[in-house]
């Protein structure tokens, strides 16, 4: 490794002034865990999605927990969702005793589709959870009706998608959608994930799941006089976001728009330079109307022409000092699933054939033009040293 290079990362959170003088006047105030700043960033999702009720959690993970949880899930119970995604989803639906079965995606966006779905529906079906890509949104005019027709529940992993539109509604507008805070994602509380539905009932159950299952949670005790000693009325968790958090990420959401234009300047300067880069194709990206978030710079690598493996080229771009990203190594080819393949596993050649070829370049809101640039360059040069 050359010292004398600077490290480029694949991702940096952005923190300015603002967001360190939120955070300590939380710590100055006197309630630091969950209360009048985790409303206020809730609110302000609702605000900005359209949706109706938005419950601030530690994490995405978390989300997709306690929704899988409120099923009521069986041995046998099967819930879709690509492998092509983080490997939280599906440990979760394995750790709540479910089958997950893999849907394939489309070879160039990553996504699946109504049409790549709907054959894996079986009257064992309970939840299908498809994955917005990059910060591209599915189709979900046909992914709803699809499963409305079929009659199973849907939630949007919506961890890169803070955001995207789809046909001019926010992601989180309708229906169930999960969003992530995590330090990599569009906005960023540290940690922290965003429940996002429009269904009230559904919305009570998560919010008396996330603490304990108590019918109200410590703040609205403090704020509302209710009684001290709130009761469980079914064993939950503790999945509450603190204050010190939501402070951070309300100011973070006041940037979203700045963010957000800033990664698609950089997405686009990216795809200028590549054209002339035979061996690196970025990803489509969606034919119907749509707003991108930028979320990630997702490329894949022509492993036959370029004569380097995935592994091998991430190693190279770290050589000239540039961090790069794998979003995803396919879930089913992880040790785990390997070892312990899910009942009824098919094949999943798009997947499997981008999972070998994927990486993410660096792409953040305080990253310049000219870092741009420079990654572009280094990818040639890695390139033209290596030619066959
Ligand atoms: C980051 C991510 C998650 C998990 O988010 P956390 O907030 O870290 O739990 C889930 N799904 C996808 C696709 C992600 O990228």
């Amino acid at each position: 490794m050359n010292n004398k290079i600077p490290l480029l990362p694949f991702s940096a959170p952005s923190i300015g002034q603002q967001e360190i003088d939120a955070v300590t006047a939380v710590l100055k105030s006197g309630w630091i865990t969950t209360g009048a700043k985790a409303t206020e960033l809730e609110t302000m999702f609702c605000e900005y999605t359209g949706c109706r009720h938005a419950i601030a959690l530690t994490s995405a993970t978390a989300g997709m927990h306690l929704l899988l949880h409120s099923l009521n899930l069986k041995p046998g119970d099967q819930v879709i969702t690509p492998s092509m995604t983080w490997v939280s989803t599906v440990n979760l639906i394995v750790a709540c005793g479910a089958t997950p079965v893999f849907v394939d995606i489309d070879k160039d966006s990553l996504m699946c589709n109504a049409e790549l779905i709907e054959p894996l529906i079986t009257e064992h079906t309970r939840l299908i959870a498809p994955v917005h890509f990059a910060g591209a949104p599915l189709d979900m005019d046909d992914i709803r009706s699809m499963a409305s027709r079929k009659n199973v529940a849907l939630v949007e992993d919506a961890a890169h998608a803070i955001g995207t539109a789809y046909k001019s509604q926010n992601i989180g507008s309708q229906g169930t959608a999960i969003f992530s805070m995590h330090p990599i994602k569009n906005i960023t509380t540290g940690e922290g994930g965003m429940f996002c539905t429009d269904d009230a009932s559904l919305a009570e159950h998560i919010r008396r799941l996330k603490f304990h299952g108590l019918a109200v949670d410590a703040f609205a005790r403090e704020s509302q006089g209710r009684s001290p000693q709130a009761e469980v009325i079914e064993p939950g968790f503790k999945y509450n976001l603190p204050d010190m958090n939501a402070a951070l990420g309300v100011e973070q959401m006041k940037r979203l728009q700045e963010f957000n234009q800033k990664r698609q300047l950089l997405a686009h300067r990216y795809h200028q330079l590549l054209t002339d880069v035979d061996e690196i194709s970025p990803l489509s990206t969606p034919g119907y109307d749509h707003q991108h978030a930028w979320h990630l710079f997702i490329v894949r690598l022509d492993i036959e022409k370029s004569g380097f493996t995935r592994d091998q080229f991430m190693e190279a771009l770290k050589q000239q000092g540039i961090g790069s990203g794998l979003h995803f190594r396919a879930v089913h080819l992880q040790k785990y699933y390997r070892e312990n393949p899910p009942p009824g596993l098919s094949s999943l050649p798009n997947t499997e054939w981008n999972s070998d070829r994927i990486l993410s370049l660096p792409l953040f809101p305080d990253m310049q033009i000219q870092d741009v640039e420079r990654v572009v360059n280094s990818i040639k040069i890695i390139l033209s040293g290596n030619k066959k």
